[in-house]
Parts: C-alpha cells; sequence; structure tokens
C-alpha cells in the first residue's frame, strides 16, 4: 500500500481563458481564436477578434495585404 498514492491533488480547474483584448474571462467553449506568429488569441466575440485584427493591421503596417484597405 502506497500512502502518497492519494495524496497528490491536483485541481481540475475548467479551462478559462481571457479575451486579449477586453480581458474579460470565456470559458474555452465559447473562445473565438486567431493564431499568431507563435501562439493562439483568444477573444469572447467577433467584435474583439475584428478589433484585434484591425490594431495588428496598425502595429505591423500593411505586410500581409497591402491592397486590402
Ligand atoms: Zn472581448
Amino acid at each position: 500500500m502506497d500512502p502518497n498514492k492519494y495524496k497528490r491533488h491536483e485541481p481540475e480547474e475548467p479551462e478559462h481563458l481571457n479575451c486579449r483584448v477586453c480581458l474579460k474571462e470565456i470559458p474555452s467553449s465559447a473562445a473565438h481564436t486567431a493564431e499568431g506568429v507563435d501562439y493562439i488569441y483568444h477573444f469572447c466575440g467577433v467584435e474583439c477578434l475584428e478589433e484585434w485584427k484591425q490594431k495588428e493591421k496598425r502595429d505591423e503596417g500593411p505586410l500581409n495585404h497591402p491592397e486590402d484597405v
């Protein structure tokens, strides 16, 4: 019998994410995602996703779609 066997309690936390734009907490099942360079961003909704896209465009300049204005 190993007394340590049942000692290790890992709390099962539900996976919660924070919206990249408004920092609101969102359940992972309801999150909108966008893949960054080496990271996946999460958003509470399409509105925040679009807002983030606009910001990214402004920050990085028109690299990908120069004619998409
Ligand atoms: Zn949001």
